[in-house]
């Protein structure tokens, strides 16, 4: 992409009304605009994030089994009055009338849906397990939308939804959840902690939520400091293997870590006191299982192994790709702007054209660029008449992983310089050199 042809609104100035720092850089870096109170129009390099961000949660859902579809945002009120929440939901729902004066709502989460679907066609436990997912708007008026993306009131949601004939099978989809959340997180640059959870208006009794560590996220969380440095399952993981899966979850559940809603000092006092671990996270993500909290209100049942029929077990799994963009940043930057990590930069590589115009300088950057491109890699090449410190200040604050700045100087002695964004090493070397390595 040519710089001079896309769109990126960069603001020099900090933006008065973000108070974190992932919101100002959002702001600041074209990202991200606000269109009214907690509701947020993704421009350009900020969509290719976010993109990003979902293909890494695709990738794992799909790897753990779960099968992808799309529901829509907007919902029939009927579904939510069979299930009963749709007067205990309250005010952070917004609902809607139609022309027909049908009561209508922006859906804030699926539950009732999907066990709409699901007891549409399945009836034997022989169609079971099946988990569903879908990445979808939701919308919930929440009372103080704050932080930018990070509480808005239009947020994008993957919403997992498991179905098991009884609560063994139950416990085995949750803990297949349960790993692809821990690599999900691992994939995305982050280290998030499972921690035992209150389960809120959704119900159900088993639940954790998984969060990372920030100054500025909003929950109080105690934990062990252990779960900073514990290795991630691998990408071959059986996730068929009951067993296997099992001694996973138990391994990541011994040590201490809860939310202040669960929060218990007495274990917590049993924590070594050089490994107590106190600090402010943010949610990115949540499982729960509620048993047939909905699939009994709302006849979902299959026909079981001796003929009789009973209610589905289920469980739901939500991660916020919107707000993750904006944790990813609140866990990758400095002074100078964002630094992604390499697999959801918007682009992995910058070009700068220190002098636009001369002929030598403009020769390399096309042959670089169009190396880059013929390779497959994603390159942003600023060919703008900016000066080279408004250049350099953009791709820092951009925080592409690789920057290639080219000019007539360095190209008389023949090399280009190669900038790695999160260490800041440079290096000079031929243009030649620079392209097979970044395309390598
Ligand atoms: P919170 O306690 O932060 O309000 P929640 O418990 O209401 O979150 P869930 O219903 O479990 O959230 O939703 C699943 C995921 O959706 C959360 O883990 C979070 O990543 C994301 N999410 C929830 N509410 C918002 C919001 N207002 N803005 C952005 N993302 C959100
Ligand atoms: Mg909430």
């Amino acid at each position: 992409m040519r710089l001079s042809r896309y769109f990126l609104p960069i603001l020099r100035e900090t933006p008065k009304e973000a108070e974190i720092v992932s919101h100002r850089l959002m702001l600041r870096a074209g990202l991200l605009r606000q269109e009214s109170s907690g509701i947020y129009a993704w421009l350009p390099l900020g969509k290719r994030v976010l993109d990003k961000v979902c293909a890494v949660i695709r990738e794992e859902q799909d790897r753990s089994g779960a099968i992808e579809l799309l529901m829509p945002t907007i919902q029939s009120a009927e579904l939510w009055r069979e299930s009963g929440r749709y007067d205990d939901y309250g005010k952070e729902m917004l609902r809607i009338k139609d022309r027909h004066e049908r009561d209508m709502l922006y859906g804030p989460t699926n539950e009732e849906m999907i066990t709409e679907i699901f007891r549409a066609y399945v009836r034997s436990y022989r169609d079971l397990p099946r988990n569903l997912y879908h990445i979808q708007w939701k919308f919930r008026d929440e009372v103080r939308p704050r932080f930018g993306v990070m509480r808005s009131r239009e947020f994008l949601m993957k919403d997992a939804y498991s179905f098991d004939i009884d609560q063994d099978g139950a416990r085995h989809s949750y803990n297949r959840m349960f790993v692809a959340y821990l690599r999900t997180f691992e994939r995305l640059g982050l280290r998030a902690i499972p921690m035992v959870a209150d389960t809120g208006p959704i119900g159900g009794n088993l639940s954790h939520e998984f969060i990372i560590l920030a100054d500025t996220g909003e929950s109080e969380v105690f934990g062990h400091e252990d779960y900073l440095t514990k290795t991630i399952p691998s990408a071959d993981v059986d996730f068929d293997d009951r067993a296997g899966l099992q001694s996973i979850v138990d391994d990541w559940t011994s040590l201490y870590a809860a939310t202040s809603e669960k929060h218990d000092e007495t274990a917590f006092a049993e924590v070594p006191e050089a490994k107590r671990l106190s600090a402010r996270g943010i949610e990115v993500g949540h499982i729960f299982y509620f048993g047939t909290k909905y699939s009994e209100p709302m006849n979902a049942v299959v026909t079981g192994p001796d003929g009789k029929d009973v209610p589905v077990h289920m469980g739901s799994y939500g991660i916020g790709p919107s707000r993750l963009v904006a944790g990813i940043i609140e866990a990758s930057h400095d002074d100078a702007g964002i630094i992604w990590p390499e697999g959801i930069a918007p682009f992995q590589v910058g070009i700068a054209n220190l002098k636009v115009g001369d002929a030598a300088t403009d020769a390399a950057c096309q042959t670089i660029y169009d190396g880059l491109k013929k390779a497959g890699v994603d390159v942003l090449y600023d060919d703008t008449e900016e000066r080279p410190g408004a250049k350099f200040a953009t791709m820092d604050l951009i925080g592409l992983p690789w920057q290639v700045i080219v000019g007539p100087k360095g190209l008389a002695g023949g090399t280009v310089e190669l900038k790695n964004r999160k260490t800041g090493e440079r290096e000079q070397l031929s243009p030649e050199s620079a392209l097979a390595r970044l395309a390598g």
